[in-house]
């Protein structure tokens, strides 16, 4: 007998709820019982995104909702202004390019945040640029982009903020219409506790005079298509009514909960982890911006990081994230996002140790664990 433990950045582990919901039989899309269903979770929805913006729902992963964003707010020959910090920055880029836009890039070192101060440089020095993309969580590295800051300074200018908060979205704060975010993206599977398959997308009256102008070719992923639809409380096309109807069940959990408390919870939770860490003489990979959804942890020196995932993984069924591109084997990722609870973090952390020490690595076994439970009894 074999427990697992999903302890990644997605997908991330399901309410036993959602689990009930996806195992109903399927109904049929085009009647007043799912049509109900769909007027809840458009409106639990906007709750989440904290907008009274429109939220599409598409049949794709998250990153078919980053390039609905693209393909519809912006035209070939067009130029962006985009955040790179890590893997998740990158991707606007690549499918930007793939839309023959002109990016220009942000360069922020792995680890650390934009500085909005940069972003207001560039903003001036070119004032061609026509959209800001940015990332709430950049899941590859652990750091938590100060959104707010951003937005502020973009919503003067005659550009969009587009936002990734593909991690992050019902898990850490994300004032859509606070903060001026013209268009945010999201997926199912990670801060909304579902099985991957759902792409969302907010849009602003702003982004909508964009979508009227692009002459960008799209067809699956038109907006003008969403909303004609959205506007009967309907769906362009098929949708995936099973995990649309689970998602009714994560939004009634999220409103019987209360975002506030739901923030509280990854903070309390992240903090645990950090700490954790720290006791057992490791080292925070973006220690100076770290986000309350996934700590990313230095491998000490001398040590297989990739060798470390795989024994937590296939010995003890624990897992956990290594790291991407560059960081491959450089880092390893703790996500506690979404249906998550102290205890999960305390058996991660205690089968951290355990590897660990297979691994010849030097500690006081238990250290880790003890912080984090004093993290927890505060
Ligand atoms: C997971 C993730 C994505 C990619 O989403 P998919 O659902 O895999 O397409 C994009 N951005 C961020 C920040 C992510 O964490």
């Amino acid at each position: 007998m074999r427990k697992n433990y999903l302890l990644t950045p997605g997908p991330t582990p399901l309410p036993p709820k959602v689990c009930e919901a996806l195992a109903r039989p399927i109904i049929h899309h085009r009647t007043p019982q799912f049509q109900a269903v769909l007027k809840e979770v458009y409106a639990g929805l906007k709750h989440v995104f904290q907008t009274d913006n429109d939220v599409f729902i598409l049949a794709s992963s998250g990153t078919g909702a980053m390039e609905a964003a693209v393909a519809n707010l912006f035209s070939p020959g067009d130029t962006v202004l985009i955040v790179e910090g890590g893997k998740f920055g990158e991707r606007w880029t690549e499918i930007c390019r793939a839309y023959n836009i002109n990016t220009e890039i942000i360069n922020v070192e792995w680890g650390k945040a934009v500085s909005h101060l940069e972003i207001e440089k560039r903003l001036k020095a070119n004032i061609a640029i026509k959209g800001v993309f940015a990332t709430l969580c950049e899941t590859s590295t652990g750091v938590v982009n100060d959104i707010k800051a951003i937005g502020s300074l973009v919503k003067n200018t005659s550009a969009l903020l587009i936002v990734d908060a593909i991690s992050g979205l019902g898990a850490i704060d994300l004032k859509t219409d606070d903060w001026s975010c013209d268009v945010v993206v999201s997926g199912s599977q990670k801060g909304l506790m579902l099985p991957p398959g759902l792409g969302f997308i907010s849009v602003s009256a702003k982004a909508w005079v964009f979508a009227e102008n692009s002459r960008n070719p799209r067809y699956y992923f038109s907006l003008k298509a969403a909303k004609k639809a959205y506007d009967k409380n309907d769906t362009a096309f098929t949708p995936a009514i099973n995990l649309i109807i689970a998602l009714d069940e994560v939004l009634k959990i999220i409103k019987q909960d209360g975002l506030e408390k739901i923030f509280l919870r990854h903070r309390r939770l992240a903090d645990a982890t950090r700490r954790a860490m720290k006791a057992l003489g490791l080292e925070l990979f973006a220690p100076t911006a770290s986000s309350d959804v996934v700590t990313a942890v230095k491998v000490p020196q001398g040590l297989d990081g990739e060798k470390l995932v795989k024994s937590m993984r296939d010995l003890y069924g624990v897992t956990i994230a290594g790291g991407q591109s560059e960081l491959k084997g450089k880092i390893f990722r703790i996500a506690h996002m979404g249906y998550i609870d102290e205890f999960d973090i305390i058996t991660g952390i205690s089968c951290l140790e355990k590897a660990l020490t297979n691994l010849g690595y030097k500690f006081e076994l238990g250290r880790g664990v003890k912080a984090a439970e004093e993290a927890f009894l505060k």
